[in-house]
Order: C-alpha cells, then sequence, then structure tokens
C-alpha cells in the first residue's frame, strides 16, 4: 500500500502551497462541509491563504448544518486560480464537481478522499478507504502539520464523522473513529449539542416528508429490497426541499429481511425534470451498493452508495432487483 507515501506527498504540497483553493463534491453531506472546513482553517492557521469554493447551486446547504459559517467562501473561479493549488475533499469521482473550471487541464489538485471507487483524478492523490471518513484523513494531517484543534476545527470534523459513520454505527467505525471522537471532545465538542443540531430541532416539513415515503413503502423479492420514493409532488406539498429527504433512506435499512434499502426522488430543477436520484444502502454483507451505483453512471461506498437516473420507477426497480440478485 502506498498510502504512506500519498500522505507523505499531501502534507508536502501542504507546507509549500502559499494560495490553495479548496473545494468537495456538489451535494455536499457533513462529510464534505466538515472536512472542507477543518481543512481550511486548519490551513489559515498556518498562515496559507486558503479560499473555499462551492457553487453558488448549492444554497442552500442542508438545514442541520445551518450553523456552519463559510467565511473565505468564493460562489466563481478567483482570477489568480493557476496560482493555487486545489484541494478536493470527499469526492470520489471529477463528474461530481458540478463546475467545469476546475475539471480543466493543467490544475495542480490534491485529491483527499475515503471512496475506495475514487478514479484518481488528481495530482496526488490520497485515498483512505479505510479511514472512516474525509475528516478522519484531514484529522491526520492536521496533527502531522501540527495545527492546533480549535473547538471550530474540532466540531467540523466530528460533523463529518458523525454523519459519516451514522453516529458510530456503520461498519467503517472504527477505533481510530472512536478515538478520533475523544481527541475531538477533548478540543471542545459536544456531543449532545451536535446531534441536536444534526438529528433534532429540523422543520416540521422534513416529518411531512418523511410521512409521505414510509406510506410509499414497497418491498421486493420478499423483502429483500425496501423502497421508498418521493415524487415532485410530496415535496411541492410539504414544501420540503432536495435536502430534507436527507436521513430518509435509514428507515428503510432498519427493517428485517432487508438487503438493500433504496430512496428515490425525483429532482426538483427545472433542468433535470424526469431524473431521479436513487440512495443505495446495503445492510447485508454480500452486496456491494457501490457496483450498482458504478453500472448506473454513479457510485459511493460498498455500503451507501448513489446515482442519477433517466429510468421510470418501474425500469428503475425492474434494474435493481436483477443487479442485486445477482450478487446474492
Ligand atoms: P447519498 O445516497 O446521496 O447519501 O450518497 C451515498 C454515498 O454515495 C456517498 O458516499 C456519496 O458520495 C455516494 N454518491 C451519491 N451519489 C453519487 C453519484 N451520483 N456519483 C458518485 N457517488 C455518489
Ligand atoms: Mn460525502
Ligand atoms: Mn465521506
Amino acid at each position: 500500500m502506498s498510502t504512506l507515501t500519498e500522505a507523505d506527498e499531501v502534507l508536502a504540497e501542504l507546507r509549500q502551497a502559499g494560495k490553495l483553493l479548496l473545494t468537495t463534491h456538489e451535494n455536499p453531506d457533513g462529510d464534505a462541509l466538515g472536512s472542507l472546513l477543518a481543512m481550511h482553517w486548519v490551513l489559515e492557521q498556518l498562515g496559507k491563504d486558503s479560499v473555499m469554493f462551492m457553487s453558488p447551486d448549492e444554497f442552500p446547504l442542508p438545514y442541520e448544518y445551518r450553523d456552519m459559517v463559510f467565511e473565505g467562501l468564493v460562489g466563481a473561479p478567483p482570477e489568480d486560480l493557476d496560482e493555487r493549488t486545489i484541494v478536493f475533499l470527499d469526492c470520489g469521482n471529477i463528474d461530481r464537481m458540478p463546475v467545469d473550471f476546475l475539471k480543466g487541464e493543467g490544475l495542480h489538485i490534491l485529491n483527499v478522499d475515503h471512496h475506495h471507487d475514487n478514479t484518481r483524478f488528481g495530482t496526488v492523490n490520497l485515498v483512505d478507504p479505510e479511514a472512516s471518513c474525509t475528516a478522519e484523513i484531514v484529522w491526520r494531517l492536521a496533527r502531522e502539520l501540527e495545527a492546533e484543534l480549535t473547538p471550530g476545527i474540532a466540531d467540523a470534523m466530528y460533523i463529518g464523522l458523525v454523519t459519516d459513520t451514522g453516529r458510530f454505527s456503520y461498519e467503517n467505525t472504527s477505533p481510530d473513529s472512536h478515538r478520533m471522537a475523544a481527541e475531538l471532545i477533548e478540543a471542545g465538542v459536544d456531543p449532545h449539542l451536535v446531534s441536536r443540531r444534526l438529528y433534532e430541532d429540523l422543520p416540521f416539513r422534513r416529518l411531512q416528508l418523511l410521512q409521505r415515503a414510509l406510506a410509499s413503502v414497497e418491498r421486493h423479492d420478499e423483502g429483500i429490497i425496501t423502497l421508498a420514493s418521493l415524487t415532485r409532488g410530496d415535496f411541492e406539498a410539504t414544501d420540503a426541499l432536495e435536502t430534507d429527504s436527507e436521513g430518509i433512506v435509514d428507515h428503510m435499512r432498519a427493517v428485517e429481511g432487508t438487503a438493500v434499502a433504496v430512496l428515490v426522488r425525483e429532482l426538483l430543477a427545472e433542468d433535470r425534470r424526469g431524473l431521479r436520484k436513487v440512495s443505495l444502502r446495503a445492510t447485508d454483507g454480500r452486496v456491494d451498493v457501490s457496483r450498482i451505483a458504478g453500472a448506473l453512471g454513479g457510485g459511493g461506498h460498498p455500503q451507501a452508495a448513489g446515482f442519477t437516473t433517466e429510468l421510470s420507477l418501474d425500469e428503475l426497480v425492474n434494474r435493481l432487483r436483477t443487479e442485486v440478485a445477482a450478487q446474492l
């Protein structure tokens, strides 16, 4: 494994860089946002000129991240882009970057990620599938860079850790995830407060959307697939945003007999009419949902993956049944 060398290379790059631009994948989740913000603050501590980029289309961010403040965020290419070292965080595939200016030739890219199917699109790739979250890799880098874990940095990292491990419940939860949690709590994180912010104290429309999702549940092949679907109408009726569907798929995986939990939702943007976003979660060790998502143009982890499709709901269900059956 060349992980050590990759980490050394990235550390050398970070130490040497004067100007950086940090970014993450589209529809950013807790790990994307947490590792972005933590890395930014670590670099600022080292006296670096760091800016963060996210497309203006990503806003508003999911409600659970409302208290994260992204000072130093840009929504357009900075003039000195070609002087900046670009750092991608938690992004397994360049196609998950919604803007073209960060896909161009000639950019110097550090690709820091934990997706096993990472396409290694960077100039330097630090990809560690053993890390529970990208924030865990940032945590290790921060230690090597001798950065102080300020309460802000610790909070951001903790958000990445808690969300990507499903509150320390998924297979990626390791001794290191708990060591990291302990260190972050010592650095000032209040686990209960973070949990309140992430999982409670949410708008009522979320519960209404969940209610509709639960009413839609179908089970296929003796319950091996448990699937919920949300239409544009469901979002309209509840005044919900796309990001309000976050977490719903976890209810599907909690049912006995389920090997693959699925949430399908119609995309709301006018220019994405007819497209559906599919979230897959595997609860049976024999099924690798990143292979299914990969075959349908997406990707992810063995136990959590996603893709966007033009298939109708019926076509999609048939395809999923075939793909899942092939792995069991
Ligand atoms: P989600 O179902 O959106 O919560 O995503 C679950 C996992 O799949 C995350 O690790 C994502 O990074 C990954 N993922 C989701 N959608 C895609 C996609 N279109 N392409 C590649 N990976 C994806
Ligand atoms: Mn992510
Ligand atoms: Mn992640």
